[in-house]
């Protein structure tokens, strides 16, 4: 049988009231797997600690020192979640042959783990996990997430809706987002261009176990404005369209006005001002469109993403 060297990522920023309780969890999880001959003995539970203010990284050591299934990963300062997930990330995809990502401070169940890697053995590539329901989140924070992913998706990030970063790659889908280079990474945005064969795994999400929320409702938004940019030009073909929309009632303005003119019931000078008021305004949007678009072309060049992934080459020596 195939040995399956599983690794997990967890990033940490300021974690060091959840570690204890994250580590010895994960560990009964991983040692459990182990036994039962699910995935090789040389995975590993992998912390990135994101230049923590805290002791985080030293307990990590200290994880490290006692168990060699625990790894350390140190950031040289706090370079935000996303980043210190794909650091994590690309460290796992020289060594693991899947690597699942996760957060701290348990809210994402650890008990969803085995489904993660029964799926992967079953051939899957990406498995998304996704949250089953919201109760444990206040009615604000639902309906704040919500709004999020509608936005999202209508700006033309596609993300899965109620699914986070917990999530499977393979080692080829990790090898996938390597060639994404871009500097602005919005995980959840790019993993679905990966494309391979994904699944998804439905979990409960749980209260944080302990300590606080680092994504307060000012930074939950910069993320989905960040998501947006980072993903879509879409924002600017808006400008095009509303161009277009306003052009369109320009030339009607000018025939209304032009009628009311010759039926002469207008003030002097009034409609040469309303005319050009709305054509002016029009040209003056379809212009910043047309310039837009080029501006989104360029924008796309420079992140030099991949034009195509292969999956499989089918070919023969005679
Ligand atoms: N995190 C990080 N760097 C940061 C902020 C957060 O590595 O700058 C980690 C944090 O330690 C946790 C995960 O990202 O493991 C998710 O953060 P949090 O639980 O605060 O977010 P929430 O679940 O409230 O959305
Ligand atoms: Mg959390």
């Amino acid at each position: 049988m195939k040995e399956n060297v599983i690794w997990l990522v967890i990033p940490c920023y300021n974690e060091k009231e959840v570690l204890p309780e994250t580590s010895k969890q994960l560990r009964d999880i991983m040692h459990g797997l182990i036994n039962k001959g699910k995935i090789s003995e040389n995975s590993k539970i992998a912390f990135v600690n994101d230049g923590s203010k805290d002791t985080t990284w030293n307990i990590i050591t200290q994880l490290h020192n006692e168990d060699s299934i625990f790894t350390g990963i140190n950031l040289a300062h706090n370079r935000g979640h996303q980043n210190a997930l794909l650091a994590g990330l690309m460290t796992a995809k020289d060594y693991a042959d899947a690597a699942i990502s996760l957060d701290a401070d348990l809210q994402d169940d650890v008990g969803a783990i085995e489904q993660f890697i029964d799926k992967f053995i079953e051939g899957k590539d990406i498995v998304y996990g996704v949250r089953s329901t919201r109760a444990t989140d206040t009615k604000f924070k639902r309906g704040t997430a919500h709004a999020f992913y509608k936005v999202m998706n209508f700006m033309g990030a596609d993300t899965l809706e109620d699914h986070a970063d917990y999530r499977l790659m393979s080692k080829r889908a990790l090898e996938g987002l390597a060639q994404f280079k871009e500097v602005n990474l919005f995980l959840r945005g790019i993993v679905p261009m990966i494309g391979y064969e994904t699944d998804v795994v439905y979990y409960e999400r749980h209260e944080r176990f302990a300590g606080e929320s680092k994504y307060p409702l000012k930074k939950m938004i910069s993320f989905a404005v960040d998501g947006i940019t980072s993903c879509s030009v879409k924002p600017i073909r808006m400008i095009t369209t509303l161009g277009m929309v306003v052009f369109s009632v320009s030339i009607i303005m000018l025939i209304y006005c032009l009628v009311v003119w010759i039926l002469g019931k207008t003030v002097a000078g009034w409609t040469s001002i309303v005319i050009s008021l709305w054509g002016i305004g029009g040209l003056i949007l379809l212009s910043l469109g047309t310039i837009g678009e080029y501006v989104g072309k360029i924008y796309m060049e420079v992140k030099e993403r991949p034009r195509f992934i292969i999956e499989k080459v089918l070919y023969e020596e005679k």
